[in-house]
């Protein structure tokens, strides 16, 4: 058995730092020894920079050139915190390279290139991990808890949103995330895979989409150059209908320009016996409603999330005190190193993730068509 875990993180943007931080919350929270996973190798693109984060993050070395960081015989996991065009070339090389991989989400541009590293991650017998984090959120652990134990019924409907603003304010420059060649789709890809995810963790899996693509703001000055422009190639706004395989219908929208929204992720599931509300914004609580309660005294309950709900205890030992977006990659963390050091197992992998991927082809191509498409449930095959 692995006795320690030795990361390789590459990239140190947005995500690598949550990542960074994640690996010492994770130690911190869950008592998991600091010889047993270790931040060993860090890549930027070019050596000063990574040299510089290696310091600031506390990683023992830095280099400029990732594909050093994979070949690293020091190196047990690769992490790929890059834009989402290099995923797949730095997860194949990873994985030839006998490494575990835990990538950032979309884990694909498309789902052929998410069943090309699924298959090369599973032939090759290496972990994989996906960064859907929003369902590692100890208040959506005790969702699916609440919905799997029958206590709101069958789950009749999913209505789901993810709305930022990072993109509302038509001035901002042109950028990677608006080409399909980098970012694939644009608020689908970006935010509603975290929906889709989610919608399927906690409802069934989704067998078809009816869905509608827009890009509102068509042209963005160039960096650099405000005088000339790049064509946006991705979608502002995502809307969907889709059909759950137990027979619930869902909506789900994401979008990348809707002013004051900022980690706008909300849902509402709707069963046979009660309903559950959830807001990513106030993501330690959860609203309940039961059927059978007094109808005197029925309304939707505020539950504040605490020691007794799952991983919560690991952060803090009194209630209503709350959790943040970095606590619940730290719980991502946590089952990563479960997963690969003690082979328990670990969800959502490269598998769970090209489900997601999937789905949003289908996205496009109802949309291209003007017409509901059926989903394919993954079978590992590679065609
Ligand atoms: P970012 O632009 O902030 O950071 C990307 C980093 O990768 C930069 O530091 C850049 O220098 C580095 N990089 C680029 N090319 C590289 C190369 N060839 N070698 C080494 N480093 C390289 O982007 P981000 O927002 O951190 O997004 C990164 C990934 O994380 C994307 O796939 C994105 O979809 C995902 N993401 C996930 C969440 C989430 O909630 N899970 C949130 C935001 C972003």
């Amino acid at each position: 058995m692995m006795k320690s875990l030795k990361i390789g993180l590459i990239g140190t943007g947005y995500m690598g730092k949550a990542h960074a931080i994640a690996y010492r919350n994770a130690m911190a929270a869950f008592g998991i020894p600091h010889d047993q996973l270790e931040c060993e190798m860090l890549a930027e693109v070019d050596e000063d920079l990574a040299k510089q984060k290696a310091r600031e993050f506390g990683f023992k070395r830095a280099t400029g050139d990732w594909k050093a960081l994979v070949q690293d015989p020091d190196v047990d996991l690769v992490d790929i915190c890059a834009p989402n065009f290099l995923h797949k070339e730095m997860a194949l090389a990873a994985i030839a390279a006998g490494k575990h991989v835990y990538s950032e989400k979309p884990l694909a541009l498309n789902a052929e290139d998410a069943k090309e590293m699924t298959q090369a991650a599973e032939q090759a017998g290496v972990k994989t991990s996906v960064g859907f984090n929003y369902i590692k959120n100890p208040t959506l652990q005790f969702a699916k808890e609440l919905i799997d134990r029958g206590d709101i019924g069958e789950p009749v409907h999913f209505r789901g949103v993810f709305n930022e603003d990072y993109l509302a304010d038509a001035s901002l420059p042109f950028s990677w995330r608006l080409q399909q060649e980098y970012a694939g789709s644009g608020a689908l890809n970006d935010l509603a895979s975290h929906l889709v995810n989610l919608a399927i963790h906690l409802v069934a899996p989704i067998t078809s989409v009816c869905a509608d693509l827009k890009v509102v703001y068509k042209l963005r000055p160039l960096a650099g150059d405000s005088q000339k422009t790049g064509q946006v190639e991705n979608d502002d706004q995502a809307h969907m209908m889709v059909r759950f395989a137990n027979g619930a219908q869902g909506t789900l929208e994401a979008s990348r320009i809707a002013w004051g929204r900022k980690n706008g992720l909300s849902f509402e599931i709707t069963g046979t016996k009660g309903s559950l509300v959830f807001d990513q914004e106030t993501l330690s609580e959860l609203s309940l409603f039961m059927a059978g309660d007094d109808p005197q005294t029925q309304g939707f309950k505020r539950i504040l999330v605490g020691p007794e709900h799952p991983d919560y205890q690991a952060f803090c030992v009194s209630a209503g005190h709350g959790l943040g977006f970095n606590d619940i990659k730290a719980v991502e963390v946590r089952d990563l190193y479960e997963g690969i050091v003690n082979n328990k197992p670990l969800w959502p992998d490269f598998r769970a993730a090209t489900q997601v991927n999937i789905i949003l082809d289908k996205v496009v191509e109802s949309h291209a068509n003007n017409a509901w498409v059926d989903v394919e449930q993954y079978d590992g095959e590679h065609k």
